[in-house]
């Protein structure tokens, strides 16, 4: 799974770009007041993390940044399946033998994951890892036969995933099962990353790991953080613009990893029931109070379809989204309508 793969965000790196270089603008812009804004960016959970933050001093920035960064490492050795070491490897490897014991951290993204497979009917499932390695889209692309996929099929199983919480234990019970939080992991560490910089002074800034955005505060001039949507179909193109305060979005898409072949597209978010690539979306941005939510929503949002993905939506509190759908029909959710700017021409 790609939680933390190099080289697996190019495409999804154009919409950050886009956001950040608006932001960037409009934060170089700002001289109504002292604040000083400091932005960097780094490699970490396999793609771009740039942290921008305002504080009263070019060091308070730079410390809050700082802080901001070591948090996403140490969540990466914590959660990452690509690190041997980390607490999510070391119960895959347990997977048919014994429960492993964890901390409340992993114990608490992996229930957070574990609810939001319930609020989208299994379609987000953690235990997607053998079918998504099947596939291996991000390396060197196959399509697997259905004798392979019937093979992984018992072992995405999200019955299995037995959380002990009084013993803080996690156990898998069929050898060859694996949990990731790749499709949600980049979403708690961009709000975990705003929790340390807050701590270390910032008076507000943007978290982003590629298309995980997370804001807190405002810009000097008062205004709420500007934040692109990229077309999923248009490269270099934004869907759409909207402006973000203490909230958090997250974009899947299948433009993000895939391939072609004989004029059908294979992407990356797969679908529990059949394992195949989900069809009923071409992307889904989540807006949401936090990170996690948002990361866990966008991907099982996806795979749920635009129609059913939008039903729930509107079912959830401050939850809101931008879906495109299969033929491209862009959905907007209530809450957001008068809040999102369509880009002229985003429609198909
Ligand atoms: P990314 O930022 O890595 O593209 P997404 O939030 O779009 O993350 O989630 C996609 C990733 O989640 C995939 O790369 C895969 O590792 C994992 N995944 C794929 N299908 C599912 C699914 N149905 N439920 C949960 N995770 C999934
Ligand atoms: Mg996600």
């Amino acid at each position: 799974m790609n939680f933390f793969r190099m080289s697996a965000h190019v495409c999804r790196l154009s919409v950050l770009c886009l956001c950040l270089s608006l932001l960037s603008c409009v934060l170089i812009g700002s001289s109504a007041s002292s604040l000083v804004t400091v932005k960097r960016t780094q490699m970490h959970m396999g793609t771009l993390v740039s942290i921008t933050a305002l504080g009263r001093s070019h060091d308070d920035a730079n410390e809050a940044i700082t802080a901001g960064f070591q948090e996403i490492k140490r969540l990466e050795q914590l959660l990452s399946t690509w690190i041997s070491s980390s607490e999510l490897s070391k119960v895959n490897a347990a997977a048919g033998q014994s429960a492993v014991k964890v901390s409340l951290e992993t114990m608490a993204v992996v229930r957070k994951s574990l609810q939001v497979a319930e609020m989208t009917d299994g379609a987000f499932n953690i235990a997607i890892g053998p079918a998504v390695e099947a596939w291996n889209i991000s390396a060197e692309p196959r399509l697997p036969t259905s004798e392979e996929l019937a093979a992984v099929k018992p072992l995405v199983d999200l019955q299995s995933v037995h959380t002990d919480v009084w013993e803080r234990t996690i156990y898998l019970e069929k050898p060859g099962m694996r949990i990731d939080v790749g499709g949600i992991g980049k979403g708690y560490a961009a709000d975990q990353a705003v929790l340390v910089m807050k701590k270390a002074g910032a008076v507000a800034g943007v978290v982003a790991l590629s298309g995980d955005i997370k804001t807190f505060g405002r810009l000097p001039d008062g205004t709420a953080f500007p934040v692109g949507i990229r077309h999923p179909r248009k490269e270099g193109e934004l869907l759409a613009e909207l402006d973000l305060q203490d909230e958090a979005i997250s974009t899947a898409g299948d433009y993000e990893r895939f391939f072609d072949k004989d004029g059908v597209r294979y992407h990356h978010i797969l679908d529990p029931r059949t394992l195949q690539p989900a069809r009923g979306c071409q992307s889904v941005s989540v807006i949401a109070k936090e990170g996690i939510w948002a990361d866990g929503l966008d991907t099982g949002i996806f795979v749920l379809g635009a129609e059913r993905g939008m039903d729930l939506v509107e079912q959830l509190e401050d939850v809101e989204a931008i879906i495109v759908d299969a033929d491209g029909r862009i959905l907007v959710s209530s809450g957001l309508r008068n809040r999102v700017r369509l880009s002229k021409g985003s429609g198909q």
